[in-house]
């Protein structure tokens, strides 16, 4: 079986009949990248930036930033790498920013909402993202956007560090710019920022939370995060309408993008892109190559008309009988 499965290294992901899907491989860091490609990762769809800033018990300077970026973009050799910037607060916590305590830190100061307040420490780190850029093909997502403010006010800063930096000679390469879809606003309001981002890629991990008002580390309600929800499948579908709307691309890369009952359902609804832990890529390689396309299509669709979770994961188990 694992010979089997390495023999599909170097293929491109697709299903049955041809539909093009990107396997991409989620990282926190350059060491990542070794196990990433050796299961055949076709692209990085989520670099976590946060374990830079975890790693001392200071900032990373510009410098040390630009360095890991280049290691990673050089090391996939011109495939894409998506780079999300700084999700600190929530269940991370960096304790030398010194940040007051919260009441409900899920709710509060954490990942963009934290960066634009502290241009002091996001702005190196777009610089050192738009000085990378050079070395491959980046793409730059901002995480937890709730609100078209909040998108538009980061790429300004964005913006303003590429000019700034083309000011003084340095070169700096075109970049696409997203957004994670992490919280039901972002995926209701997916046709006003398709019109303005590159690409979405969904957080399944806080959507579901975020829907469901549900921690799942709390087993008191852990049996209320349901990725299977028909209310989170139809926020993803919303996310990928708006984004067709405007020929957008959309990707997972929380958990739901590596989960062998989700995969047909996220293809079926319009993702084009999976981003996952290196160990479940070959895996879910060889289920996507066995997937017709139609029935994910008509399998999501009837999905979207049940009313719980285990309505879907009947109707899923039914219609995938490999599954089992
Ligand atoms: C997510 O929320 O699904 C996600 C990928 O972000 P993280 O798990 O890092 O919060
Ligand atoms: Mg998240």
């Amino acid at each position: 079986e694992r010979s089997r499965l390495l023999s599909l290294v170097g293929t491109q992901g697709r299903t049955r009949d041809g539909t093009r899907v990107e396997l991409a491989v989620n990282i926190g860091s350059p060491a990542d990248l070794d196990l990433a490609l050796e299961y055949g990762a076709e692209a990085v769809g989520l670099y976590r930036t946060e374990f830079l800033y975890m790693a001392a018990d200071r900032l990373p300077t510009e410098e040390e930033q630009y360095q890991a970026y280049r290691t990673v973009l050089e090391g996939m050799q011109g495939r894409p790498v998506v780079i999300r910037t700084l999700d600190i607060g929530g269940d991370k916590a960096l304790p030398y920013l010194g940040l007051p305590h919260e009441e409900n830190p899920f709710l509060g100061f954490r990942a963009i909402r934290l960066c634009l307040a502290r241009p002091d420490i996001f702005r190196p780190q777009l610089r050192a993202l738009l000085r990378a850029s050079v070395h491959g093909q980046l793409k730059i997502m901002f995480p937890l956007i709730a609100t078209l403010e909040e998108f538009r006010a980061a790429r300004a800063l964005l913006e303003e560090e590429r000019a700034a930096l083309t000011a003084q000679g340095v070169p700096v390469a075109d970049t696409e710019v997203g957004l994670m879809v992490e919280i039901p606003a972002a995926a209701v309001l997916a046709p006003a920022f398709a019109r303005e981002a590159d690409f979405f890629s969904v957080g399944s991990n806080d959507l579901i939370g975020y829907a469901m008002a549900a921690d799942r580390m709390n087993e008191q309600v852990a049996g209320l995060y349901q990725p299977l929800s028909p209310s989170v499948l139809t926020l993803i579908h919303l996310t990928c309408q708006g984004a067709q709307s405007q020929g957008r691309w959309v990707g997972v890369c929380g958990e739901m993008g590596g989960d062998p009952l989700a995969v047909p359902l996220l293809l079926g609804l319009g993702v084009t892109e999976l981003s996952m832990s290196a160990p479940a890529l070959l895996p879910r390689r060889e289920q996507i190559l066995n997937l017709d396309m139609e029935r994910a299509r008509s399998v999501a669709a009837e999905a979207l008309t049940l009313s719980t979770a285990a309505e879907v994961e009947a109707l899923v188990r039914r219609s995938f009988p490999e599954l089992a």
